[in-house]
């Protein structure tokens, strides 16, 4: 595999070990020509998927960038990155089995929004404004109140309405 920092071709493998419970073998890749160490990962890949956004365009689905959008959402969370994988692999399983090779986006934002709601309320919100393109405060305001029902429910995951619920307008990066 080519080195991301040199685009060198002789990187080697230097470790390779299963992870998150076997579903994915990661690697440690080290670059002869430049020293650089990079990670990859092995995974199933059941069918090639194509997403279609909103414009009708189509462009292959990434795995990496549902990851990046989910990440961004969960920054400064309390979810380790072993349990972000693997929401995002289940994602992934849940996509490749609909059946269907075109996936519209919507539906990839649904699914990972569902999930979200799941792990983390201040995530769920923060992603939902960015999928949803919830601008108008109104729109905002009925995903506080669907967070706010959550809550209430008995068997709350999302451990209650808790401070921080109002950080999800600022998505802070780290300094
Ligand atoms: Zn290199």
């Amino acid at each position: 595999m080519r080195c991301p920092y040199c685009n060198g071709e002789n990187t080697q493998v230097k470790d390779s070990r299963p992870t998150e419970e076997n579903a994915a073998i990661r690697r440690r890749r080290a670059c002869e020509d430049c020293g650089g160490r990079f990670t990859t990962f092995e995974r199933v890949q059941l069918r090639e998927l194509v997403v279609v956004k909103r414009s009708g365009r189509r462009e292959p689905f990434e795995r990496a960038k549902l990851l990046h959008s989910v990440e961004v959402a969960l920054r400064k969370r309390p979810i380790d990155g072993e349990e972000i994988e693997r929401m995002v692999s289940g994602l992934v399983r849940r996509l490749e089995s609909m059946g269907e090779q075109d996936v519209p986006s919507s539906v990839i934002g649904e699914l990972a929004m569902e999930a979200l709601k799941g792990l983390d309320a201040v995530a769920y919100v923060r992603f939902a404004s960015v999928y949803r393109h919830f601008g108008q405060a109104a729109d905002f305001q009925e995903v506080l109140a669907e967070i706010a029902g959550l809550a209430a429910a008995p068997d709350d995951a999302a451990g209650g309405p808790g401070p921080g619920l109002g950080a999800g307008r600022n998505i802070r990066r780290p300094s």
